[in-house]
């Protein structure tokens, strides 16, 4: 059990917004982001991590959960189900995590495989008639579509959800959207990510569904290769993944926030699954014209040293913080990181 201490007296930044209960959070998925998730919550006062679920089991508790201990007992047994006394064993978490847990908001950090499956764990939300605030970090825009769709029913159920919120799309998209302030006509966004990560088994999902974008692959063909499979990929490329041209939703989001259409935004990059260190800065690069008839760019780069994790979880837990201050004033439906800026957790 964590214990949360108030906001402290010495931290001038505790006092805004006004000292309140912190928010109950929960994270579904306790893969590698989900894992980063509970670490980037520990230290936080205006959030408590309460609730979270793996494909096997979950584990609920409404004082705090603690990383160390979720994270030993996932990383050893397997799932979140042999917590003790926390964690229950199931087959269907998600479900039964909406029905018993009280939280505030969810950050979904589950694979899309198949690709309509985070639509469908929105549809399980609200079937079950839950209020509250999710997020996800998805990349496709074929699937922030299919979330496009259920607006009206998030609308309806009283659902917030906040989508394409990690790093990309996310906090890049975002940084388009305000880079894009200083032009009259946008005529180019290009993002470009470099990921280093140790071993591609700390985010396999998130290594899935990028080989799914090279060519050749779809995302039934990556869901459906086997460790050994991706493994042997990974072997023939020295561990890198080049990804050009990618189906990725800074487009869609974008052009729904009125910035520019989509066929101007590009996103590619380059992932080392043997190395932590980036094989590139990331960056977007935003390119348009001003009132004055100059054609200029903007970019906006990401410090090397911060993490895939780092730039996903937080990015997650501001849109969470965000999206509970819309759903607090009743305002419900479906946002995008384009069009809500994120709020920094304390
Ligand atoms: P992972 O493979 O490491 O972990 C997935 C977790 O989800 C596991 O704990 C698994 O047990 C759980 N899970 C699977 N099916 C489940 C179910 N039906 N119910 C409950 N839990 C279930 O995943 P990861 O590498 O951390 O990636 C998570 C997602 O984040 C991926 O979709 C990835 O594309 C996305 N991502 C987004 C960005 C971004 O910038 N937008 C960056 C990185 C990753």
């Amino acid at each position: 059990m964590m214990e949360k201490q108030s906001s402290s007296s010495t931290n001038p930044t505790n006092s805004y917004p006004a000292k309140k209960e912190p928010l109950r959070v929960g994270v579904l998925g306790f893969g590698g982001l989900g894992q980063a998730a509970a670490r980037v919550l520990a230290p936080k006062q205006q959030m408590l991590w309460v609730a979270a679920a793996d494909q096997k089991g979950y584990a609920y508790d409404a004082a705090g959960l603690n990383p160390d201990s979720c994270i030993t007992t996932y990383r050893s047994q397997g799932s979140l189900g042999y917590l003790e006394p926390a964690g229950v064993l199931s087959n269907q978490t998600i479900q039964d995590l909406i029905n018993q847990a009280s939280v505030d908001g969810y950050f979904l950090a589950l694979p899309n495989l198949p690709n309509t499956f985070m639509a469908s764990v929105a549809r399980q939300f609200i079937e079950a008639g839950w209020q509250g605030v999710l997020v996800d970090a998805l990349k496709r825009t074929s699937a922030v579509e299919q979330l496009l769709e259920l607006q009206d029913e998030l609308q309806e159920a009283g659902i917030t959800y906040m989508t394409g919120c990690g790093a990309t799309p996310g906090l890049l998209t975002a940084a388009a959207a305000l880079a894009a302030q200083s032009y009259a006509e946008i005529h180019r966004v290009e993002i470009t990510f470099g990921v280093g990560i140790a071993n591609w088994e700390a985010y396999r999902a998130t290594i899935r569904e990028d080989i799914a974008h090279l060519p050749g692959y779809n995302v039934e063909r990556a869901k459906g290769m086997s460790d050994a499979e991706v493994e042997a990929l990974l072997e023939q490329t020295n561990g890198i993944l080049k990804l050009e041209n990618m189906e990725h939703a800074d487009d869609v989001m974008l052009e729904l926030a009125g910035i520019c259409s989509r066929d101007r935004v590009t996103v590619g990059g380059i992932v080392d699954t043997r190395n932590p260190q980036k094989p590139l800065k990331t960056n977007v690069q935003i390119t348009g014209r001003t009132f004055e008839g100059k054609i200029s760019t903007h970019t906006f780069t990401l410090g090397n040293e911060t993490s895939m994790a780092a730039n996903v979880c937080g990015p997650a837990f501001g849109y969470l913080k965000a999206g509970v201050s819309l759903h607090q004033r009743g305002i419900y439906g479906l946002f995008t990181a384009a069009e809500v800026m994120p709020h920094f957790v304390n």
